[in-house]
Parts: structure tokens; C-alpha cells; sequence
């Protein structure tokens, strides 16, 4: 990995934002996973092409992440260079209705400033642990919104080259907990919300409420990637793992949580490996006895440790 590390260096890369075997039970909020090989903080979109260069140049993989907040990474660590692209990567403004964000700035933040501009929109992503990077990507939502509802343009990089692209809404393809750049190769850097203007004490009313609804419903007080598996069709995951009566299943220290069955909380010292094989019998429990198949709402990423 020293040709990486060199390669980055030689692209102006300060060197405290490469960082060596980088331990991705830091970087996600699941806190498992082992180390990445090199990992660079990116400070400015700009930075996006000479580090896939650099990727380019040394023949290692590329892994794209924001906040780790739906990511599982598995015990043997990613190979290549990890791209994160997180608060360092932070810059918002407004532009009459709009609101032009960087990839790196996180939905409580982006929340937070349209609250400040007295525009409604953005209200039920407050809580989302994620950057709008990665929600666009995933259409992040919650309460009865998602981005797809206020996100109008959304200008990236080519993962193979770097080369600038951009997506107006009739081509981002959304629809729950996905979006057509999901699969697409593509590097999100800038996003344009459409949002209307409204009653700061409204906006802040529902922001209250479903920060209270997370906080009395979800196990905020243990690492999780949130929900694990995707909504099925007209069903709850949470509802069909409750009524297989898992709530409560432990491998060493992953569990489905006591409080919401939705999610798989690590309690302090759980491997990816307990994780992935409590989904794999949360999810055959499921199909056994109700016959639906759970899919996976978390990124799994790296390789069996
Ligand atoms: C306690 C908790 C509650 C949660 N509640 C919700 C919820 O209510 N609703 C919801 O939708 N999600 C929820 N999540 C999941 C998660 O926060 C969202 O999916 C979030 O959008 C992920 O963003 P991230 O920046 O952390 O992305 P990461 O987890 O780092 O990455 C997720 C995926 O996005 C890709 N990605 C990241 N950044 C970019 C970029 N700039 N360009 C292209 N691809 C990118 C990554 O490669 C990866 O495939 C919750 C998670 C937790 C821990």
C-alpha cells in the first residue's frame, strides 16, 4: 500500500488525512469491521479524481462511504482505498427556494440550516445518521418523506475516471430505498433541494416530534446501522421478525434489539461475523415461517476476516 500512500501524497493529500489500516469498526456506526487499507479523508470535491488517479495508478479498488451509518463491514477489512467523504466535506447555502449542499454534509445539518432559512422539507431526516451523499443515494427518508420528494439535481464523478456528471430529477430514478445512481458507478458530490418556504416554529414542531418518536422507538444506545432489513412490500420487517418471535436473538454480542425489532444492535462487543450470521437466521426464520424473504436495507462491504 505504499505506492497508494505515495501516489496520494504526490496529489497534495496533507498527510493526516491518509490514514493507514484504517479500522472501520471507528468509521461506522455499527463499530465493527476490521481495517481498510488506506483510507483519505476528502476535504473538497475537487479532490475526487486525483485520489481515484491515485487508486488508479497503484491497481487497488476503489470503496466509496459518508457517514458509515448503513454500512456492515465484514472482519478482514476492505483491500484498496476507502474515499470518505464525510464532515470534511461540508458546504451549504441557499438560492431563493434551493438549497445546494456538498455530498459530505450530514441531513441533521442540512436539516438544521433549513430550519434556520425558514424553508420545510427537510424536517423527518433531522435524525438520519447519514450525509445527504449517501441518503441520496439510498433515498434516505423517514416519517412519510424521503429526498425524493425535495431533491432536484444532483451533480457527481464517474467511479471508473472521474469524469464530471450530472442527474435532473427525472433521471435520478427514485423509489424506496433506492435510486438509479445506486448501481450507476457514480461518485455523488453536490445536491440541489427544492424546498418551500414555511413557519420556522412548524418546521421545528415536527423536527420535536419525530426526534421523540425515534427516541421512544429505536435502541439509540447501542451502535446499529438502523433498520437492517428493507420494508417488504405492504409489510414491516420489524412486525414479521416480532411475530417469529425473534426479538431479543443474540450471537455473541449482536442482537435484535428488545426495544424495536427492526434492528440488529451491537451490544459492546459484537464481530461482523455474530452480525451477519444473526441476519442469516433472523432471515430464514422469517421465510420458514411466513414465507417472505428479507433483504438486506445495510451495505455489506469487505472481505471474511
Ligand atoms: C440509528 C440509525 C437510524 C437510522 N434511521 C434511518 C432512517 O430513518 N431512514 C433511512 O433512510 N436511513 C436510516 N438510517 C440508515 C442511514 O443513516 C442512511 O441510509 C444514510 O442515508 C446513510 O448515509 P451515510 O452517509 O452514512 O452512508 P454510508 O453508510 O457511508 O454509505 C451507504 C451507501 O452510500 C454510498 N455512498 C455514501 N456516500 C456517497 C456519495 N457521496 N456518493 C455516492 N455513494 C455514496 C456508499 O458507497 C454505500 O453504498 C439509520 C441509521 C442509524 C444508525
Amino acid at each position: 500500500m505504499n505506492a497508494l500512500i505515495q501516489a496520494l501524497v504526490a496529489a497534495n493529500f496533507p498527510p493526516e488525512r491518509i490514514i493507514p489500516s484504517a479500522s472501520m469498526a471507528r468509521y461506522t456506526t455499527f463499530r465493527v469491521g476490521g481495517p481498510a487499507d488506506v483510507l483519505v479523508h476528502i476535504a473538497d470535491t475537487r479532490e475526487i479524481a486525483p485520489a481515484l488517479r491515485a487508486a488508479r495508478q497503484s491497481g487497488v479498488p476503489v470503496t466509496l462511504m459518508g457517514n458509515g451509518s448503513n454500512l456492515l463491514v465484514r472482519d478482514g477489512g476492505i483491500r484498496g482505498l476507502v474515499i470518505r467523504i464525510a464532515s470534511d466535506c461540508a458546504g451549504i447555502r441557499r438560492e431563493g427556494d434551493c438549497v445546494l449542499a456538498k455530498a459530505g454534509v450530514s441531513l441533521s445539518a442540512a436539516a438544521q440550516f433549513a430550519l434556520a432559512e425558514g424553508l420545510g422539507g427537510l424536517a423527518e431526516m433531522a435524525g438520519i445518521p447519514g450525509t445527504l451523499g449517501g441518503g441520496v443515494i439510498m433515498n434516505a427518508g423517514a416519517y412519510g418523506a424521503d429526498l425524493s420528494q425535495v431533491v432536484t439535481r444532483v451533480d457527481a464523478v464517474a467511479l471508473s475516471d472521474g469524469r464530471p456528471l450530472s442527474f435532473e430529477r427525472e433521471e435520478l430514478g427514485f423509489s424506496y430505498r433506492h435510486s438509479a445512481m445506486m448501481d450507476a458507478g457514480v461518485i455523488v458530490t453536490d445536491i440541489t433541494l427544492r424546498l418551500t418556504p414555511a413557519d420556522p416554529a412548524v418546521i421545528r414542531a415536527r423536527m420535536e416530534e419525530c426526534s421523540r418518536a425515534r427516541r421512544d422507538k429505536q435502541p439509540l444506545n447501542y451502535p446499529s446501522a438502523g433498520s437492517t432489513f428493507k420494508r417488504p412490500a405492504g409489510l414491516f420487517a420489524a412486525k414479521l421478525i416480532d411475530e417469529c418471535g425473534l426479538r431479543g436473538l443474540r450471537v455473541g454480542d449482536a442482537q435484535v434489539s428488545e426495544k424495536h425489532a427492526g434492528f440488529i444492535i451491537n451490544l459492546g462487543g459484537a464481530t461482523a461475523s455474530d452480525i451477519l450470521t444473526l441476519m442469516d437466521q433472523v432471515k430464514a426464520r422469517v421465510l420458514e415461517e411466513t414465507g417472505v424473504s428479507l433483504e438486506p436495507e445495510v451495505r455489506i462491504l469487505g472481505e471474511d476476516g
